[in-house]
């Protein structure tokens, strides 16, 4: 088994409330109501994720599969000169893959692989946002359980592909800013872990005073729970 790789955030108090940075043969689910800074954190970690590995990084490529529209290589090409980096090169190393129904988007994970076997070097696969095509597809309380065992057949993939890979996967998931969001998880089921052995962090984004943004973190196989503020700037994400 290969030693589990870490991608910083950006944030130095981000990266310690989860142990180093964002792990690789995991999933990191991000949670939060709509502008909390998922889909910020998401083009962060395209671009720190080909950092060499004494800058945070793992010198690798990254896949972003876009169910919103959210993706925005405007944003990337701010973030990478705020580290120093070719914006072409940069560019060159992400494959953003545009989902249209989950179906598709269940088919650009798998496809993920086919990427990787043609020598593609990916230790990062987004998911932004996870949820958005199965709830618009599965409503109402009869298509529940079906939507369920899709999106576990979804994080099944994924969680393959992070541990054959050693790669990283950052989904993100939009709930509404009240108490019950916790229970708002796809990769939790009621009783119980979803993904059994699989190692999942969730972090659970709000918006601070000023910008800021509050991170906690709310699930992880080894962490204590814990908070820490970080915020979005021109330059990505700081402390
Ligand atoms: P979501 O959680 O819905 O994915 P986003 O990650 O898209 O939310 O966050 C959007 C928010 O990020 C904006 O509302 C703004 O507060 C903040 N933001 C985006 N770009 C910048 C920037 N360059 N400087 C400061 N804040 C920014």
């Amino acid at each position: 088994r290969k030693d589990i790789g870490r991608i910083t955030t950006g944030s130095k108090a981000l990266d310690e409330l989860i142990g180093g940075g964002i792990e690789t043969q995991a999933i990191t689910e991000v949670f939060g109501e709509y502008g909390s800074g998922k889909s910020q954190l998401a083009h962060e970690l395209v671009v720190t994720v080909q950092l060499p590995e004494d800058r945070g990084g793992l010198n690798g490529e990254a896949v972003f599969i876009d169910t919103e529209n959210t993706f925005r290589p405007e944003r990337v090409e701010q973030i990478a000169n705020a580290f120093e980096l070719n914006i072409e090169e940069v560019m060159e190393r992400i494959y953003i893959a545009r989902a249209f129904n989950s179906s598709h988007q269940i088919l650009m994970a798998e496809k993920v692989n086919e990427l990787i076997q043609e020598g593609k070097d990916i230790r990062l696969v987004i998911v932004d946002s996870l949820t958005s095509h199965f709830r618009a597809e599965y409503v109402g309380r009869e298509s529940l359980a079906t939507r369920q065992q899709k999106l576990n057949q979804h994080l099944h993939t994924l969680q393959n592909i992070a541990n054959t890979y050693n790669a990283a996967i950052f989904v993100t998931n939009q709930v509404q800013a009240r108490p019950d969001a916790f229970f708002g998880s796809p990769t939790k089921a009621i009783g119980g872990h979803v993904l059994g052995h699989a190692a999942t962090y969730r972090i659970w984004l709000k918006k601070g005073l000023a910008g800021k943004r509050i991170a906690r973190l709310v699930d992880s196989p080894h962490l204590p729970e814990g908070e820490c503020v970080f915020k979005i700037t021109n330059d990505g994400i700081v402390d």
